[in-house]
């Protein structure tokens, strides 16, 4: 297997703060594509695998999974994509393609395991793992590489392959439409998508948040009203009339109040606790046969799907643009919620 050096930031041990790093990456195969990476967006789950706060994370780290670059080169085999094309690459880069998760285009399910964009076995190079988006250039298998509409803003859409999806699969699976009562929880990289995606599918759209100052800044967004959790009357008024929820709080929280806020057959989602949660009380669910579920990213179709849904509406994230150099702070402020409401790394810093 022939390899190239290719430059990338990254971690050498979960104490370390992020540094240069040489990466080697494969030459494209028959089936793969190379891209010269432009633009990728920063994921609060980026920052967990650099600080191995899940555990099993294999050093050096190199994160990104949000990333958007124009297509160099082509295997004799690819036929979906060619040179000068712009693309992204979101959460994975393989999967078996045979099991019956990948047969129904659920890869992120995949039985064998996903090959996810950074800190997964790489089955290319042997011994070697799976490097990000923090980095100048990437070599993936076709079809795991995104169209991207050329009327979106390029560096704004990095993080529709990660937060995007995550939020869009949730509202495409339950079904949500035009007139229904949904609500977001919490206003952050996942929580500003949801918003804008429930708004565009023609949804009511309820901010919910414990921040009355986030509110404004969600109506600007495309929600139509703010729920203030902390406030037990505006609670109450809202009590048992949502037909839907995305629930995107990233760490273990109370989930009775919310549960009541359900409409009776009603879901809430979670997409962002990947953690214990607090204890729940049976009552909560069985009293108007509602349903707690979970979400992880969307397939390779769904998020196709979403990204062409974004070039018809002109949906994009809220970023703020920084330099490769710059991502050491980046992760502070990501840690302390200080950021509207996606940081996107410019990779020209890095070339
Ligand atoms: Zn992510
Ligand atoms: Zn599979």
């Amino acid at each position: 297997m022939t390899t190239a050096t290719v430059k990338a930031y990254g971690a050498t041990a979960s104490t370390e703060v992020l540094k240069p790093l040489d990466i080697q990456r494969r030459a494209a195969g028959a089936d793969d594509i190379k891209i010269d990476i432009s633009y990728c967006g920063v994921c609060h789950s980026d920052i967990h695998t650099v600080r191995d706060d899940w555990k099993g994370s294999t050093y050096p780290v190199v994160p990104g999974h949000e990333i958007i670059g124009r297509v160099v080169e082509v295997g004799d085999n690819v036929n979906s994509h060619k040179i000068g094309d712009l693309v992204g690459v979101g959460c994975m880069v393989d999967s078996c393609q045979t099991c019956s998760s990948c047969e129904q285009n659920l890869e992120q399910f995949c039985e064998k395991g996903a090959t996810f964009t950074y800190n997964s076995k790489d089955k290319h190079i042997e011994g070697s793992q799976t490097y990000g988006g923090y980095s100048t250039s990437v070599v993936v298998d076709e079809k795991f590489v995104l169209r991207i509409p050329e009327n979106l803003d390029e560096a704004a859409t990095a993080p529709l392959l990660c937060a995007g999806v995550t939020t869009w699969s949730p509202l495409r699976h339950w079904k949500v439409k035009k007139g229904d009562k949904v609500g977001v929880i919490g206003l952050g990289g996942l929580g500003h998508m949801g918003v804008k995606f429930a708004n565009a599918l023609g949804a009511h759209v309820v901010m919910i948040t414990t921040s009355p100052e986030k509110g404004k800044d969600a109506k600007r967004l495309g929600a139509h009203e703010v729920l203030v959790s902390k406030d037990q009357d505006d609670m109450k008024k809202h009590q048992g009339s949502f037909d839907f929820i995305l629930n995107t709080i990233p760490v273990g929280h109370e989930m009775d109040p919310y549960l009541g806020l359900l409409k009776i057959d009603a879901t809430m989602v979670l997409v962002g606790a990947v953690e214990p949660l607090k204890p729940f009380h049976g009552g909560s669910v069985i009293m108007g046969r509602k349903r707690i579920a979970g979400s992880l990213i969307g397939g390779i179709k769904e998020t196709q799907e979403m990204l062409d849904f974004c070039g018809e509406h002109n949906i994009t994230s809220d970023i703020e643009l920084i330099d490769m150099q710059d991502i050491n702070t980046a992760y502070e402020r990501v840690t302390s919620n200080d950021v509207k409401y996606r940081f996107v790394i410019d990779i020209k810093s890095l070339k």
